[in-house]
């Protein structure tokens, strides 16, 4: 399973983990004999536009998945992703799904872990929001809006009954409003990143006959530990912790991750080292099959000693490592 927002075009980390995916799950099937897919989660519901409401001064959200739409969804992945899948899919014979959050939060597995967690929710609640004590859950304005307060100052969740619940909200545009969340239908949800992982790793463990693989970069490490806390404070025992995989991080030079959204904002300059195809993959100077062809020549150099795992890499080591010629000794 690898997660990743679609915010914007691909960047030089986010393809190191879905290769780094792809190579493992390879490795799995030639030493174990096991079955293998890379599944892709896209995070339709990262926010597209945001602006404040001048009444409350609340921040609020449209999200990809209510400006683009299903289709605008499939396509921005098609465009962005599959081409490198593909190339990597069919390199290493291991099959790949992409799924929408928009359509697993839709799924009745997924629904109904949220509405089994609700009631045990205050016991995980510190864990999931540890500066307010309050997990978001985001359902946005049913009038074909779609806009959602981001933090959810005014929503308010009550369980109604086995798998049933009322949520009410206030629109930017339409005032408050309401939604009813059942295992079948109901308003979108939308959960805050801790508050989602819990749930879609909780639903991964209902899945019987498949051992799912949290695929992440390194950042993601400490948000990991919050969700172990809220998945054991809501009753899992340590050895049902689902497995996780952390790759490598990609770091500036000043040590500080290389974000695209900082050098885009004009609040940095390209670090001493990158290149641009790391902020934006499509700017590879090569084909996309060359590209898959470098990751999975690195994600060999990677997979060569545990301990390269963890540890970050500088945007130049990173330069250097994708110029090393395929199948040189692993140094
Ligand atoms: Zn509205």
């Amino acid at each position: 399973m690898v997660g990743t927002q679609i915010n914007g075009a691909p960047h030089a980390g986010t393809s190191l983990v879905q290769s780094m995916a792809f190579a493992t799950a390879a490795r799995l099937h030639d030493r174990h004999g096991l079955p293998v897919e890379v599944r892709f989660s896209a995070l339709d519901n990262a926010p597209h536009e945001l602006v404040t409401d001048p009444a409350s001064g609340h921040r609020y959200q449209q999200a990809y998945a209510q400006v683009l739409g299903t289709d605008g969804i499939t396509d921005l992945v098609g465009n962005l992703y599959r081409p490198l899948f593909d190339a990597l899919s069919e390199r290493l014979g291991v099959p790949y799904g992409v799924e929408a959050y928009s359509r697993q939060q839709a799924t009745v597995l997924f629904r109904e872990t949220w509405l089994r967690v609700l009631p045990r929710l205050d016991a995980a609640r510190l864990w999931l929001a540890p500066s307010t004590g309050v997990p978001h859950l985001r359902v946005p304005c049913p009038y074909s809006c779609g806009w959602a307060e981001k933090y959810a100052q005014r929503t308010r969740v009550e369980l109604a009954g086995r798998g049933l619940a009322h949520v009410s909200a206030v629109c930017l545009h339409h005032g408050p409003y309401k939604a009813t969340i059942t295992p079948t239908g109901g308003g979108y949800l939308d959960l805050a990143t801790l508050y989602r992982n819990m749930v879609k790793e909780l639903a991964a463990l209902a899945e019987t006959g498949v051992l799912q693989v949290m695929v992440k970069g390194a950042d993601w490490m400490p948000g990991s530990l919050l969700v172990d806390g809220a998945h054991q404070a809501v009753g899992l025992t340590p050895g049902q912790l689902p497995a996780r995989l952390f790759c490598p991080m990609i770091v500036a030079e000043t040590g500080a991750k290389l974000s695209k959204s900082l050098i885009r904002s004009g609040e940095a300059a390209l670090p001493a080292g990158a290149e641009p195809w790391m902020l934006d993959t499509r700017k590879w100077p090569g084909t996309v099959g060359e590209f898959a062809d470098r990751l999975l020549n690195l994600a060999g150099l990677l997979l060569s000693h545990p301990r390269h795992f963890f540890r970050s890499y500088s945007a130049a080591e990173l330069s250097r490592l994708m110029s090393v010629p395929t199948g040189s000794p692993t140094t």
